[in-house]
């Protein structure tokens, strides 16, 4: 079975976009934009707005995310089984971050314009899911059974569409409130260890 793994609070410790926000952009857009997700703002409109506030050079920004930004336990290990890392985050700040660990995997992820006038961010995949209403991962991991390992809410709708998920977090208060079977992991240890 394919294996399919968020990046944000699932590969790494903690969610790296929140962390470059705090870092290079206006934390109190994390605190007014996160509890209109799903109300009156899709995820992407929320990352869009953002980055935008962002005026950093790229290259100073992956250098920090290459310094800070933690990794769970177990990459090497989860990495054996081939994931597919699944994000709404970039491609610009997973690379270098798996490059650091010597890790190579399949990613798929937004891009980045960084223009010294706000970051703009080019979606890999606009197109509103027929399930949830908003771009999600659903229908880029559709077709074959797969295993799905995340935490938040860009995980929701690809979780319940997965034979198997493994969730933390949020997206375990979630599925614990739809009352939906989901696998606890601390680290990629644990994952890796239950699908070996
Ligand atoms: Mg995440
Ligand atoms: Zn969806």
């Amino acid at each position: 079975m394919r294996l399919v793994v968020d990046w944000d609070g699932t590969v790494t410790v903690r969610d790296s976009l929140v962390q470059v926000i705090h870092e290079f952009g206006d934390a109190s857009l994390l605190r007014e934009l996160e509890p209109r997700v799903g109300v009156d703002l899709t995820l992407h409109e929320e990352i869009a707005l953002e980055f935008a506030a962002i005026t950093a050079p790229l290259d100073e920004v992956v250098a920090w995310v290459v310094e800070h930004v933690e990794v769970r336990p177990g990459l090497r290990e989860l990495a054996e089984l081939e994931p597919l890392v699944i994000s709404a985050g970039f491609h610009e700040l997973i690379e270098p971050v798996l490059a650091r660990k010597g890790v190579e995997l399949e990613v798929l992820a937004n891009r980045l314009d960084a223009t010294p006038d706000g970051w703009v961010v080019r979606f890999r995949d606009e197109a509103a899911c027929a399930t949830c209403g908003e771009p999600c991962k659903r229908a880029s991991v559709a077709g074959e059974p797969y295993a799905y390992v995340g935490d938040g809410y860009s995980d929701r709708c690809a979780a319940l569409a997965a034979e198997r998920v493994f969730a933390r977090d949020g997206l375990a208060r979630h599925l614990d409130g739809l009352g939906v079977d989901y696998e606890p992991f601390g680290d990629l240890i644990d994952v890796a260890a239950a699908l070996g």
